[in-house]
């Protein structure tokens, strides 16, 4: 409501509060006048009840008071008028029935009324704090949605994760129904609106999609969590896009949720920091990659010489004296044992390098690859916005622990995921969904990784995880390697393959940890 339109409610109220005092006080002239001069023998007094009831509204707890005892006052005055000083049992009965409807209902009215006003200044105070709050707040109506989650539990859905894997239209569906009823000033601020009404009219194309955090709240929502959390993009007026941070919760004394709170903090310039800080990282890595990959070729080359060029005299010398006449077979022999020797260097000197590169601060423990799988995504949940990406989680229930280097099996799953996600990129946003999987397989903890990207040429299946294989522009071709090596190294196994609905699998196994 704008200032103005709330100024023209206040007044329209105050006259009708006046209004009403002015028939209180006629109809108190003529019940009193009734009393007075017509002859009856009801007791016609009670009907000063309805004076204090009509007198009620907006009025203090002292005038409420002075109002009943004015309408006691009168009772009291006609009924001398009336009867003088004889007093007949019917008529004082008759007086102090109506003194008794008139007190009690006066004590109650000013009860009453003083509650009313302490909720109302409750309210206004409110609504002052929800105006003047520095971060967006919005008042949303979730009782559509919630309508869709009560039809879905009526038809005997259980699991909202398989449903939605199933009908992956449905977030964008429920996420159509949800009404922004009000926002804050610094909404429009930030989103770039005149004004509430050109915000709310232009509600329904604010928030951006239905993201993999809105499927979480649609989560929460089912779970009967009290709040959720977490990020969306917002489109504000003239093409403004805003990242934010967002704080939902369900009113917990309301079996409806039609005024659902929600917060939301603008993240943009704090996240394009992060991702110019991401970005310089990137290219950071990437040539010390290089400039580390032709140092440690310039070395290997220098180690390696040696020893190869020994080789080659030794065996040209050998070769010499097998060709003599009589061919010298002791020179050839001693030529022969010192290629073997030369060799065997060559060899020490590949393993001082394969040493070297496995030379990690490993920490292997015991491992819970559901937390890994839950704060991986959390931790891509940014990036996978960007894509326009929907994560959906398809967790074993309480899965074995595998014992391995949290760290690396965290790069081996951001590897997997970021893969998938960039395999989306050209798909229709409804596509691009990207499942996590895990679950016991064999006796082995199975991560899966789908995508509903273009899958992967059956010729290249076999390359994938070889260095240097990569079919991107930018790509270097060491990511899957990578995720060879770790997974192998925790005498696990990692594979890749298409699916019959179109995208890629991968996967990785891991022996679970045996408990002693
Ligand atoms: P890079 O990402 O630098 O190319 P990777 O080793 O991570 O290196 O990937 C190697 C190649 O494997 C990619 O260039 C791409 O052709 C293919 N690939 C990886 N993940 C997928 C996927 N989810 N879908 C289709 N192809 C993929």
């Amino acid at each position: 409501m704008t200032v103005a339109e709330r100024l023209r409610a206040g007044v329209s109220s105050q006259i009708a509060a006046r209004a009403r005092k002015a028939a209180a006080l006629a109809l108190a002239v003529a019940i009193f006048l009734y009393d007075t001069l017509a002859t009856q023998t009801v007791a016609v007094a009670v009907l000063y009840v309805v004076v204090v009831v009509l007198f009620a509204s907006r009025a203090s707890r002292n005038a409420l008071h002075v109002v009943g005892g004015l309408c006691a006052a009168l009772t009291v005055a006609s009924f001398v008028l009336v009867h003088g000083a004889t007093v007949q049992d019917g008529s004082v009965v008759r007086m102090l029935v109506s003194l008794s409807a008139i007190a009690l209902t006066t004590i109650l009215v000013a009860r009453n009324e003083a509650a009313s006003q302490v909720i109302a200044a409750s309210e206004a105070r409110f609504r002052q704090i929800f105006e003047s709050a520095g971060v967006m707040l919005w008042e949303e109506d979730y009782s559509d949605v919630r309508a869709m989650l009560d039809d879905l539990r009526a038809r005997g859905v259980e699991d909202l994760c398989a449903y939605f894997e199933r009908h992956p239209d449905f977030p964008a569906r429920a996420l159509g129904r949800v009404r922004i009823v009000d926002a804050n000033a610094a909404t429009m601020e930030s989103l770039g609106f005149a004004d509430k009404a050109a915000f709310l009219a232009a509600h329904s194309s604010v928030i951006a999609e239905a993201s993999t955090a809105f499927t979480r709240v649609l989560q929460a929502m089912w779970g009967g969590l009290p709040e959720v959390r977490g990020r969306a993009i917002l489109n504000g007026a003239g093409g403004r896009q805003l990242s934010v941070q967002f704080i939902i919760t369900f009113p917990s004394d309301r079996p409806a949720p039609d005024r659902v709170l929600v917060s939301l903090s603008d993240m943009t310039a704090f996240e394009k920091a992060q991702d110019e800080l991401v970005a310089s990282q990137r290219t950071l890595t990437h040539l010390s990659r290089l400039t580390t990959l032709g140092e440690l070729s310039a070395s290997i080359a220098h180690e390696l010489n040696q020893p190869l060029s020994a080789i080659m005299l030794n065996g040209e010398g050998s070769l010499r004296f097998l060709s003599l006449d009589p061919p010298d077979i002791g020179e050839a022999r001693d030529g022969l044992r010192q290629m073997v020797c030369d060799a065997d260097r060559a060899s020490q000197v590949i393993k001082r390098i394969r040493d070297l590169s496995r030379k990690t601060n490993r920490s292997m423990e015991p491992v819970d690859l559901n937390v890994v799988v839950a704060q991986t995504g959390r931790l891509l949940e940014h990036d996978l916005q960007r894509h326009r990406v929907v994560l959906r989680l398809d967790l074993a229930e309480n899965p074995p622990l595998v014992r391995g280097d949290r760290i690396e099996l965290q790069q081996v799953l951001i590897n997997l995921m970021v893969n998938a996600a960039q395999a989306m990129s050209d798909q229709a946003p409804e596509r691009r969904v990207l499942t996590v999987a895990t679950g016991l397989n064999d006796g082995r903890l199975r991560v899966s990784v789908r995508d509903h990207g273009a899958g992967v040429p059956i010729d290249a299946l076999d390359q994938l995880f070889d260095a240097f294989y990569t079919t991107r522009s930018e790509g270097m071709g060491m990511g899957l390697a990578i995720c060879r090596s770790i997974v192998e190294s925790h005498g696990g196994q990692i594979m890749a393959g298409n699916l019959a609905q179109g995208g890629a699998e991968f996967a990785f196994a891991l022996p679970v940890e045996t408990v002693q």
